[in-house]
């Protein structure tokens, strides 16, 4: 019997992120915030959680996405002192590398699993750890 390696949820999303990002560039001819918020949008569909665009600037390759009841952050509600998303951050850490062509790290910084109002997920700077 072959065993697969575990992978991270965070990693085997954000390749995903990354693909459905390449499919939206080549199938709807979109680019850049408009690119980002069609693929936000299927998000909704899929039940993931209600993100929206809070800043994108694609020269400056910053990114700031604000999520409504992020599914796996929701049952956490208010009982954790860390941010919980592994599955969007690391989506949304694929979709901004393949729309900004560049290796995007994000990081979320309000989490409604350590008591903010809703889930923000920030494009790491350079200096941050
Ligand atoms: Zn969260």
């Amino acid at each position: 019997m072959l065993i697969q390696p575990l992978q991270d949820p965070a990693s085997s999303s954000q390749e995903a992120g990354e693909r459905k990002a390449k499919l939206v560039q080549e199938r709807f001819r979109l680019a850049g915030e408009e690119a980002l918020k069609v693929i936000l949008a299927e998000r909704v569909a899929k039940g993931w959680g209600v993100p929206t665009v809070e800043r994108y600037d694609g020269g400056g390759r910053q990114a700031v996405v604000a999520v409504r009841d992020l599914f796996e952050c929701l049952p956490f509600q208010g009982k954790m002192a860390e941010p919980s998303s592994h599955l969007f951050r690391g989506y949304l850490a694929g979709v901004l590398t393949q729309l900004m062509e560049n290796r995007v790290t994000v990081r979320e910084v309000d989490c409604i699993a350590k008591g903010n109002p809703q889930c923000t997920i920030a494009r790491r700077k350079r200096r941050e750890p």
